[in-house]
């Protein structure tokens, strides 16, 4: 087992790794950017060595000077979170090259999957259905003929795009003309690479994915599958374990095909499987090479530490292959900085308390500072009930006695959401609070 763990990020992911360690009596060290100094991740770890300034390009993404850390504290191994550098073949690479253990799957594979135009390509050799759509185009002429052939609406995708950036529907060749440079140019300016990839853009469609994880010799376990459709902007904001809507044949069907597309990969470590779930069909949309946000709800629901077993399996432990069973239905909410039009807010969290009935994961106390260089996510709120019903009601009480003051959230939207009928009888899907938020599409 590992002696000492680097994790490579901040806020409540740290916290969540710090947790971890506690239980299997691991050191810990953090990284901070400078502003980051008294945060509570910061506190709470062994050790601490700043690595930079404010912004997240010159802190949590600076592989150079985390890695420096790393050495200098003499850690055995780096824990990505999520985010950042977690799906970064590169520092994936660079932490092997320095002797550590990247807790993640290796480079070449991080590297395959993180190109979601070539991880559609190997799913389709696998035999498992994508949306339909093409491989990464570099020229507009060549894209102009595919979406004719798709038909309009489309969604124009950058290949290295992720949390949601980095992607657009398109519903004429009009705005493809249009879109197609400025797309092109902000996927070059966030991911590194200006590639894209168009696909037929489902008008209804759910988001359905499957925890898996997998040990150095081969053992796949299947860790039950999650609902994550109530998205804005293409961001989750409230995932849930199981997927209440699948049939017992559907969900047969959904780990089939994730076996499928494990079959093919040398893979190690924790990963989701991402499908859209449509006309009972499910297409692979791309795979996280890391631990999820929401990977909370599966741990409730199938009584496992994640983090933990992670850890435990970077660090060489063998797994038995199998389909975990879950128990009971859990609901996560994410309680994020809001302004108005779904911004990012800032400020300081004047009055912070949460009902102590629910998990609450979050890196935040009374007094601190939501700021500006990263992202919103305040608190994740979650419970675990014998039915989604109750679980709903539990959430329902546990929203009214949020209290926060100083800056604005998503609150009301999230207490609106569980009051809705239909998100009570689970008549959702992705666009579902796009239209109740009035969003242009
Ligand atoms: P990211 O890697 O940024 O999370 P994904 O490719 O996983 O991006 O897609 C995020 C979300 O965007 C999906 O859960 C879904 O709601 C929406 N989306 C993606 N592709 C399509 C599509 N072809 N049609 C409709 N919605 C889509």
């Amino acid at each position: 087992m590992f002696k000492k763990i680097l994790i490579a990020n901040r806020g409540e992911v740290a916290l969540r790794i710090i947790r971890a360690c506690h239980q299997l009596n691991i050191a810990t060290v953090a990284v901070y950017a400078q502003v980051e100094q008294t945060s509570l991740f910061v506190q709470q770890a062994d050790e601490a060595y700043c690595i930079g300034p404010n912004t997240a390009q010159s802190s949590y993404l600076n592989r150079e000077a985390i890695l420096m850390a790393a050495l200098l504290s003499g850690a055995d191994a780096v824990h990505p979170g999520y985010g950042f550098l977690a799906e970064d073949a590169l520092f994936a690479k660079m932490c092997a090259e320095c002797g550590l253990t990247f807790i993640g799957p290796q480079p070449a594979t991080i590297a395959l999957l993180a190109d979601k135009a070539a991880a559609k390509t190997y799913a389709h050799k696998q035999g498992v259905p994508v949306i339909p759509g093409g491989s990464a185009l570099k020229d507009e002429a060549a894209l102009r003929q595919t979406a004719a052939y798709l038909g309009y609406p489309v969604m124009l995708k950058a290949s290295f795009g992720g949390g949601g950036k980095g992607m657009r529907v398109l519903s004429s060749e009009h705005e493809l003309r249009h879109q197609y440079h400025l797309i092109q140019e902000e996927a070059r300016q966030a991911f590194l690479n200006d590639a894209v990839y168009l696909e037929k853009y489902l008008t209804s469609a759910r988001h359905i994915e499957v925890q898996v994880l997998q040990d150095q010799a081969g053992h796949l376990q299947l860790l039950g599958d999650r609902e994550c459709s109530l998205q804005r902007n293409h961001q989750k904001v409230v995932e849930e374990s199981p997927a209440a809507i699948l049939t017992t044949v559907e969900r047969a069907k959904l780990y089939q095909l994730a076996r499928q597309l494990m079959s093919g990969l040398d893979y190690v470590g924790l990963g989701t499987l991402e499908f859209l779930f449509a006309e009972h069909q499910f297409y692979f949309l791309e795979m996280n090479t890391r631990l999820q946000v929401e990977h909370a709800v599966t741990e409730m629901t199938t009584g496992m530490d994640l983090v933990v077993t992670q850890i435990e399996v970077a660090a060489g432990q063998l797994i038995k292959s199998g389909t975990k069973t879950f128990k009971g239905h859990a609901i996560e909410v994410r309680l994020n900085a809001q302004a108005e039009g779904g911004l990012l807010a800032t400020g300081k969290l004047e009055t912070f308390r949460l009902f102590t009935g629910a998990r609450v994961d979050t890196g935040y106390q009374e007094g601190d500072q939501i700021l500006p260089y990263y992202d919103a996510l305040v608190a994740k709120i979650l419970v675990k009930q014998p039915t989604r019903k109750k679980a709903i009601e539990k959430l329902q009480r546990c929203l009214q006695h949020v209290q926060i003051k100083g800056i604005g959230t998503n609150l009301a939207t999230l207490t609106q959401i569980m009051a809705l009928p239909n998100y009570q009888a689970n008549l959702v899907d992705i666009h579902f609070l796009a239209h109740l938020a009035g969003d242009a599409q």
